[in-house]
């Protein structure tokens, strides 16, 4: 048995209490330790991720060793991360300490554990995992406590750490605490652990990438890590202004030589990582801001229907040149400046060129197509160029473009036409017409234009009939039989 049997302290990280034990007993480390108390793992390994997330029962080993039983306080935390939607990186692979706290406390806080924990808050000072000399990490089967080996003491540091690191580790602590009084960004009130951590997280992941690096916090210094948690903290601080000043430098740092695509690429990915999480509070909320974004600053990189469904079932760009511009226009690519004169289209300037939204460029290819020119009214309406002129002139038909300095061309508004004529249609009359009725051609002769006749038409002035044209339905020609009241 044991000739020291320690008591492991509040907030005592359990791997702390091993190595405490184990040194105090005169064991070259924890594995040891453990094979003493029945544990047969192979080259006296200790499980040291599972004893700190509580999936390993180190009770059974502390009552062979004589020792009251303890349970991990992570392990509720770690319990309540989903694998989905929350970020996996909690727990750290090397242990950190600080080295003032184990020298005034003697033992490790389990706060040191996790990796968002970057500076020991009573010291003020960057924990310590690295050998500042020989750059070795620190590890879990360190003979003592407070040494890297047999010799060396863990220093620590001489500067203090920078206070979005404090301020960071500060907001843990209380958020472990049960979060009361917690003073901390905005953005991440309310929030639980795993939701700001996964937050966190992927605005680093994120930030990385844009950099051209990767983040991977379970390999690095804490030193290295504070410098990525730091950019983050300074981020929330200042959300979500400092949201979009990332957001922009996507435009300097398109993925790849892609250029736009490789923009909308970006955004994209973006936008469908932070879909896949939106159940996890935290990343919705930097949604609610990204989308915000999108909606203002560059709104036709996400097609609309991305918004609601993901789906690649199309490789289109959705910001065209000019030249693709005026190919969906069909019309000359002068033709496109004109547009942009008009404020039709709305150009946005990437890369020194000027780019279309795609969805703005066929909304006007499809108002063109779908509706008239002066020639495709004429034939419909069955009417001659002057008369349809001189209603349109009357605004009895609306037009949605007439010809100014910068276009020569008539958009005939088709839908307000079939609506004028189907209102003339249920005005005729239904019965068989009286005698002494006049023709079209008639009206006219007695000073009826074209204008005055559907003026009179519509208020009831004069009384008309109606004989269906099969070939063209929303002829004028089909009103006949005029009769004065
Ligand atoms: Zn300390």
């Amino acid at each position: 048995m044991l000739l020291a049997r320690p008591s492991i302290e509040p907030n005592e990280c359990l791997v702390s209490y091993l190595i405490r034990i184990s040194e105090k007993n005169g064991f070259k480390h924890i594995g040891h330790l453990l094979r003493h108390a029945g544990l047969a793992w192979k080259n006296n390994r200790v499980p040291v991720h599972q004893i700190l997330t509580g999936e390993f029962d180190l009770n059974v080993y502390l009552l062979q060793l004589g020792l009251a039983t303890c349970s991990s306080k992570i392990e509720p935390i770690s319990h309540s991360f989903q694998n989905v939607i929350d970020t996996p990186y909690l727990i750290v692979k090397y242990p950190k300490v600080c080295p003032d706290c184990i020298e005034e406390f003697g033992f490790c806080r389990f706060e040191w554990s996790l990796l968002p924990y970057l500076a020991c808050v009573r010291h003020g000072k960057l924990l310590i995992d690295t050998h500042s000399g020989t750059g070795k990490r620190l590890n879990w089967y360190r003979r003592y406590l407070n040494k890297f080996d047999d010799t060396d003491v863990i220093n620590s540091l001489s500067d203090v750490a920078p206070s979005e690191a404090i301020k960071l580790s500060q907001y843990i602590e209380v958020l472990l605490q049960g979060g009361n009084g917690i003073s901390c960004p905005k953005i991440l009130q309310g929030l639980e652990l795993r939701e700001s951590l996964s937050l966190i997280h992927f605005i680093a992941h994120y930030r990385s990438r844009l950099l051209g690096g990767s983040f991977q916090p379970l390999s690095m210094m804490n030193s290295e890590l504070a410098q990525h948690y730091q950019y983050v903290w300074a981020m929330l601080e200042n959300w979500p202004d400092a949201y979009y000043k990332f957001l922009n430098q996507y435009l300097e740092h398109p993925m790849s030589k892609k250029g736009v695509g490789g923009l909308h690429k970006h955004f994209r990915d973006l936008y469908e990582s932070l879909h896949r999480q939106s159940e996890n509070k935290g990343i919705a909320r930097i949604k609610f801001e990204f989308d915000h974004y999108i909606e203002n600053y560059w709104p036709s990189v996400l097609e609309s229907k991305r918004i609601t469904r993901i789906q690649f079932t199309t490789r289109q760009r959705n910001v065209v040149s000019r030249k693709e511009a005026a190919k969906i226009l069909n019309c000359h690519p002068d033709r496109v400046d004109k547009l942009v004169q008009q404020q039709k289209l709305t150009p946005r300037v990437f890369e020194g060129k000027k780019h279309y939204s795609r969805e703005q460029v066929e909304g006007l290819a499809i108002q063109v197509s779908s509706n008239w020119t002066m020639d495709e009214a004429c034939e419909a309406l069955q009417l001659t160029r002057y008369q349809l002129k001189q209603l349109l002139d009357a605004g009895i038909l609306h037009t949605l473009q007439r010809p100014d300095m910068f276009n020569r061309d008539w958009i005939v508004d088709k839908v307000q036409c079939q609506e004028l004529i189907a209102s003339l249609c249920q005005k005729a009359r239904k019965n068989i017409p009286a005698s002494g009725v006049l023709s079209m051609t008639s009206m006219q002769r007695r000073g009826y234009s074209i204008v005055r006749l559907v003026l009179a038409m519509q208020t009831g002035q004069i009384e008309f009939g109606q004989l269906y044209v099969v070939d063209h339905p929303l002829s004028f020609k089909q009103f006949t039989d005029f009769a004065f009241k």
